[in-house]
Order: C-alpha cells, then sequence, then structure tokens
C-alpha cells in the first residue's frame, strides 16, 4: 500500500486560478499530497520557479499546461506533461495564444460595448499570462452588468452567444505536434465534456499519449468509457482535480489524483527526452 497521490491539473494565478503557483505548492503539501502538475491555460508561466520549492517541501513536479484547441471546431482542451519549458516549439505556441486571446478578448469587449455593457481593457488585466472569459465575466460582474459570473457565460459569453468571439483556431493536431517536439505527452482533457460527440473517432485517432480518465466531476461509472480506450490504445490514465481555487470552491485540489507508477511515467518520459 502507498499513499502516493499526485494532481496532474490544476489552475493558478498565471491563468483563471485564484492561488498564486506558491500557494498551490504549499496547499498540496498541507494536503499531503506527493506530487502535482500545476496546468495553466496557454501558458507555462508557473515553472520554472515553483521546482525549487517544490523540491525542498519533498513535493514532485513535472511541467504542464492545458492547451485551448480546435478539432472539426469543437473546443478542446489539450494537457502537455514533461516537455522542456523552453523549447522554441511550446514558446511559439504559447505566444501564438497570447496574440489569440488579445484579438480575442478585443473582439469581445466591442460586442459587450455594443450591446450597452462597455468594459475597460484595463479592468480584464490579469497578473499572470493568460486572460480569458472568466476575468471578462469578473469585471462585466464588478460592473454590476450581471448578478452572477454564471450568468456572464449563460447570456453573454458562453459558446455561440451573442457576444462570444472564437479567434483564431489552433488546431488540436499543431497542438499535439508542438508538446511533441519539446518532448512532452500530450492528453486528451476531460472528454466527458466533449458536446459534439461525432467528433470523438477522429480525435481518438490523433497521436496523444494519454486521456484524462479520473476527473473530480464526473461519477466513476463515466470513467470507465475512457479507461477501457486508453488500455485499447496503450495510452496513460491520467487524472486530476482541475483546481481553480476561491472561483470553484466545491472543488479542492486532490480529489482527483493518480497513483506513483502514473506519476512515474511522467516524470521517465522528461528524464529520457531532455
Ligand atoms: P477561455 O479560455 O477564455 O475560453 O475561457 C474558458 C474558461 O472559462 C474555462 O476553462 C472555464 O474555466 C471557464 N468557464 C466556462 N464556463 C463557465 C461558467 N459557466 N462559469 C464559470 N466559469 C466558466
Ligand atoms: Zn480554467
Ligand atoms: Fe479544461
Ligand atoms: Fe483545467
Amino acid at each position: 500500500m502507498t499513499s502516493f497521490r499526485a494532481d496532474l491539473h490544476c489552475h493558478s494565478t498565471c491563468s483563471d486560478g485564484t492561488f498564486t503557483p506558491a500557494e498551490l505548492v504549499a496547499h498540496a503539501v498541507k494536503i499531503g499530497l506527493s506530487g502535482l502538475v500545476i496546468t495553466d491555460h496557454d501558458t507555462t508561466e508557473a515553472y520554472p520557479e515553483v521546482f525549487q520549492q517544490a523540491s525542498e517541501a519533498g513535493l514532485r513536479m513535472v511541467s504542464g499546461a492545458e492547451f485551448s484547441s480546435t478539432h472539426e471546431q469543437e473546443s478542446i482542451h489539450v494537457l502537455g506533461y514533461s516537455y522542456r519549458i523552453d523549447h522554441p516549439a511550446i514558446i511559439a505556441l504559447v505566444e501564438k495564444h497570447k496574440q489569440r486571446r488579445h484579438n480575442r478578448n478585443t473582439a469581445i469587449l466591442k460586442k459587450l460595448s455594443d450591446a450597452g455593457m462597455p468594459l475597460a481593457p484595463e479592468s480584464i488585466e490579469n497578473v499572470g499570462h493568460t486572460t480569458g472569459r472568466p476575468h471578462i465575466a469578473k469585471a462585466l460582474l464588478e460592473k454590476g452588468y450581471i448578478t452572477s459570473i454564471d450568468e456572464a457565460f449563460r447570456t453573454y459569453i458562453g459558446d455561440g452567444k451573442p457576444c462570444h468571439a472564437r479567434g483564431e483556431p489552433v488546431t488540436t493536431a499543431h497542438t499535439i505536434e508542438s508538446i511533441h517536439q519539446a518532448g512532452g505527452l500530450a492528453v486528451i482533457a476531460h472528454p466527458h465534456l466533449i458536446k459534439r460527440t461525432h467528433i470523438i473517432d477522429s480525435l481518438l485517432a490523433l497521436p496523444f499519449d494519454g486521456i484524462e480518465c479520473y476527473y473530480a466531476r464526473f461519477p466513476p461509472r463515466q470513467e470507465k468509457r475512457w479507461i477501457e480506450i486508453a488500455d485499447q490504445k496503450g495510452w496513460i490514465k491520467t487524472g486530476g482535480s482541475d483546481f481553480h481555487g476561491a472561483v470553484k470552491p466545491d472543488n479542492d485540489l486532490g480529489n482527483s489524483w493518480v497513483n506513483e507508477d502514473t506519476f512515474n511515467l511522467l516524470a521517465a518520459h522528461y528524464s529520457r527526452h531532455s
């Protein structure tokens, strides 16, 4: 029996979480996790600084991020693990997303302004690298245009709603290729959330290395399908909480996790490819 637990999916203030990377590491240690990966949206800004703090605290970490991508017009989140954060392919991917988000946020603010809800661009600036719809929702709330974050997504900026803008897509295939070029592993995040299920067959034909089978918000019976697919393909079965801090308070760090063998697959991959 081992008590090793590693949470492979969480967000810091570098994207839309409310804990700083240092606070995430401290919280992971406090709740008894042995391994952690911070997977901010479209940035690896939390790294490499946290590695030093984690290693002093006896917490194992590998690099990670959750990249936004598009496959056949469906939004697909791709988790990248154990890649070289300073590799040109990753730097280029992060830069592409920075530009995409800047353009997209400008388009969303224009639509909101046209709908009578102007926001100053400074009001959605994030302390970290990645700014997106959660920051816009917060600014709408602070201005009093809406009464809850959920209302912002439901009524204005959720997928397909009147003030939403998609931005230039980055394909899932290109995302996987960039992660591979940087020596990393590419994993399908929360497959349970894919809305247009007819795209799943072609998605599964892409050269992924793993699939996120264990995800706190879904019951075990939903895991079974993805576990079977991973076993068939010889893919790594990953898992994590998708912790965001105070903005999603019912979902704590460590709510989903993997064992030491799975964490070692990620860590060993880095040793072999760096
Ligand atoms: P973006 O990356 O800018 O497209 O924003 C998407 C992010 O918004 C997701 O990763 C979620 O964290 C968050 N999100 C999506 N829908 C909702 C919702 N209904 N309420 C709160 N947050 C949401
Ligand atoms: Zn998020
Ligand atoms: Fe996600
Ligand atoms: Fe996430």
